[in-house]
């Protein structure tokens, strides 16, 4: 299990797709996309693709990800802002979004929430209101959580150990790691309870949509 697949991981948990994520090819490969929004981290030090949302959820895709969703959107994005319809397993529910999916950014707004001026903004996935994206991310990411988050206790080893979780080394020789474990459970638990309390706020606070 990668970083990728558990920082997404959290809203396959809350929302099962019954189709899309792994659909084969439904929209055409855009290479100048992909050319302009080389982006790197940890996981593509040599570079992957940006999420078309990059600049709110700083994701980066692998390259062959337009193999699997070609819109370059990850599957954090996806799930909360794009259109697919599921069931919420924990509840069994019925979901059906028909979100914009890619997002648009706007400088110079006032944001109807905060009132701040001459702010940077984002449009809602559901309406055409734009908000600031310091509130955008309050809302949808409960952006204090990620401060929260326990770090890997051998920061050096990250990789290593994210590519062979099972090597029983890990075990024996690197004590801190049963705890980080425990941690991260704990912590992606409450994150997950505010996220479904605070449903309320993922609707535009100007048109409940
Ligand atoms: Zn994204
Ligand atoms: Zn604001
Ligand atoms: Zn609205």
């Amino acid at each position: 299990m990668k970083i990728l697949s558990f920082k997404n991981g959290f809203f396959d948990l809350l929302f099962r797709s019954n189709k899309t994520i792994m659909e084969p090819q439904t929209w055409p490969r855009d290479l100048d996309y992909e050319e302009k929004n080389v982006g790197y981290d940890w996981q593509y030090p040599k570079g992957g693709i940006k999420c078309k949302n990059f600049e709110l959820c700083g994701v980066v895709l692998p390259k062959d990800w337009w193999l699997y969703k070609a819109r370059y959107l990850c599957t954090a994005c996806h799930d909360q802002f794009g259109t697919w319809s599921g069931t919420n397993i924990m509840t069994g529910e019925k979901i059906i979004k028909t979100g914009k999916g890619v997002l648009e950014f706007k400088d110079n707004i006032e944001c109807p929430i905060c009132l701040e001026e001459n702010v940077r903004g984002v449009n809602q996935p559901n309406c055409e209101h734009i908000i600031c994206l310091k509130c955008f991310k309050r809302c949808y990411y409960g952006d204090e959580m990620k401060e929260s988050c326990p770090k890997f206790p051998y920061p050096e080893l990250i990789n290593e150990y994210y590519d062979d979780q099972e090597n029983p080394k890990w075990k024996t020789d690197y004590s801190l790691i049963e705890k980080y474990n425990k941690d991260l459970d704990e912590w992606d638990d409450k994150k997950l309870r505010k996220f479904q309390n605070e449903e309320n706020l993922r609707n535009c606070s100007l048109c409940r949509k």
